[in-house]
């Protein structure tokens, strides 16, 4: 696509920080993904001067699809594409893992890609260098298992992360600073994510979004993607004592397991 533009849409904020997604080429066409309200959406379209092409959604929350509506209303006709799952009733399209999902304008091509984990029918959008993931993968983080097990996530995870390095990871909430603390309690001495925090607090200092960022960097200093690395293996080892540690679902659970605690303690 040329001269894309990635533009993040800070929606219900204050609530649940979410980021809807807008693709748009040099011909002021959008994709729009994950649209949990439509005003946010409506505001940067017109502010923007962007024609809306399509809804891409990756889940049935709330947060991710509660603009659909509102959207449609106003602009009839366009596309909205969703996993398989009867929660989303709005979908024109469902697609399929493996599927390819085409727009001319603006021009671009994704693969869908299934990550049962934090939903049983959650699926991600990778293509044009960017990885649209919902809430399966943050910034530093992961999704909660609301409907799938720690050996599902953990396989779903190791689908994107083995997707290229320079691909623009877009995740549908603003969690990097709080993922990033929790983080440096299990993976102290990773200088990458030392780095990773300072600039994510200096960026939401000045307001600005942690996100996009690339795969590289998230298989540098996200702590459920390096369930592998000896740092994890031994804060797991220490934890749960070595024979269980050997399992990599057992440290991943047992991470996971660890930011719920985490989380319930800071509410
Ligand atoms: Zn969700
Ligand atoms: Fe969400």
């Amino acid at each position: 696509m040329n001269a894309r533009r990635l533009i993040p849409v800070p929606a219900l904020t204050g609530m649940t920080d979410n980021y809807i997604w807008l693709l748009a080429d040099s011909g002021g066409r959008a994709l729009i993904v994950d649209p949990g309200d439509a005003a946010p959406v409506v505001d940067t379209l017109q502010g923007e001067r962007l024609t809306p092409a399509a809804i891409l959604l990756t889940h049935h929350h709330p947060d991710h699809v509660g603009g659909v509506g509102a959207l449609i209303e106003r602009y009839p006709g366009m596309e909205v594409i969703a996993p398989h799952d009867a929660r989303i009733v709005a979908a024109s399209r469902h697609v399929l893992d493996g599927e390819q999902v085409y727009f001319a304008t603006p021009q671009a091509d994704f693969e869908v890609i299934a990550v049962p984990g934090h939903t049983a029918s959650h699926i991600a959008y990778f293509g044009a260098g960017v990885l649209f993931a919902g809430d399966t993968l943050f910034s530093v983080g992961c999704g909660r298992l609301f409907e799938g097990t720690p050996a599902q996530m953990l396989a779903s995870l190791d689908r994107l992360a083995a997707l290229p390095g320079d691909t623009l990871l877009c995740c549908g909430h603003e969690y990097t600073v709080a993922n990033c603390a929790f983080a440096l309690g299990v993976d102290a001495d990773n200088v990458d994510l030392q780095q990773r925090s300072a600039q994510a607090k200096a960026l939401r200092a000045r307001s600005e979004a942690t996100l996009p960022v690339s795969l590289a960097q998230e298989r540098a200093t996200n702590p459920f993607l390096r369930v592998d690395a000896p740092a994890l293996r031994e804060a797991c080892g220490a934890a749960l004592g070595a024979e269980p540690a050997r399992d990599r679902v057992a440290r991943f659970a047992w991470l996971r397991q660890l930011k719920d605690e985490y989380r319930a303690a800071q509410q």
